[in-house]
């Protein structure tokens, strides 16, 4: 059940890449005990009609002391995105949670496929560090997409993941351009990868004009819906 509206104190302010920023935050009731993947939800005090009610997924698991590591995107002209860039260490922020169910099954029968698209890659981060902590990680690839090289989030920590865990593959692709271009390149490296294989549990996350158009190429390729986990951001 999801938790009560409660406060939370800005802690640390940490830019990860040029645009992309991580606000460490501490809920001042109650810890929030979320899987990993699920969301918070934020209540902004901007918009035409305040609050502005965001989702932001944890980028870490639940901690013993309660933090919760926030990661975003600056978004060109985006109220909620910009507000959270405003903030620093001892503002607060009201939020609840948590909410959704992209977040990992009890038993692991397939070999996990994530395919993110920026700041998309925030809660499969969060699942990737719940299963390294969990033991030997079971097979799992990652396609991560990002805007520019320095663009791509936690890129020395999954490199040195894939030398860690043999059967964790990292897949870096800098991609620039409009939607269908994107989702065109990511289909370049997808093709190939499913050829030949069994299913895979795709996980797919980012803004609608990535995830729908690849959730449609894999129905096409005989996935069922329900087989494949999307978040979607807009
Ligand atoms: C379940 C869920 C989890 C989310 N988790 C995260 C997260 O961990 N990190 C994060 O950065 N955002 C996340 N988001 C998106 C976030 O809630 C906001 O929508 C985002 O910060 C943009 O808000 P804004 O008010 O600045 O822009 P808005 O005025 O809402 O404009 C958003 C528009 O900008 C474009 N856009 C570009 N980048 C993004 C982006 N990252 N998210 C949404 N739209 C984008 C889209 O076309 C969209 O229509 C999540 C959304 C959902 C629904």
């Amino acid at each position: 059940m999801a938790e009560p509206t409660q406060s939370a104190t800005v802690l640390s302010v940490a830019d990860l890449t040029p645009h992309v920023r991580e606000l460490i935050l501490l809920p001042k009731a109650q810890k929030i005990l979320f899987q990993p993947g699920q969301w918070i939800s934020l209540q902004l005090p901007v918009g035409i009609k305040p609050p502005l009610n965001h989702a932001y997924s944890p980028a870490l698991p639940p901690t013993p002391t309660g933090h919760l590591s926030l990661v975003f995107d600056r978004v060109p002209d985006g109220a909620g995105s910009n507000y959270l860039y405003g903030l620093t260490p001892g503002d607060e922020l009201l939020m609840s949670g948590p909410y959704g169910d992209f977040s990992l099954p009890p038993t692991l029968d397939r070999e996990l496929l994530f395919v993110s698209r920026y700041t998309g890659l925030v809660p499969i981060r969060c699942i990737l560090k719940q299963l390294t902590a969990a033991g030997p990680m079971p097979p799992v690839t990652l396609i991560a997409v990002g805007p520019a090289q320095d663009e791509l989030l936690y890129h020395e920590e999954l490199q040195a993941l894939a030398k860690q865990q043999s059967s964790f593959r990292y897949l870096p692709m800098v991609v620039k351009g409009t939607d269908e271009e994107v989702v065109e390149a990511t289909l370049t490296v997808l093709r190939p990868f499913l050829a030949g294989k069994p299913k895979l549990m795709p996980w797919l996350s980012g803004v609608k004009g990535f995830v729908r158009p690849l959730r449609t190429y894999f129905m096409e390729a005989g996935y069922e819906r329900k087989e494949i986990k999307t978040e979607t951001y807009d």
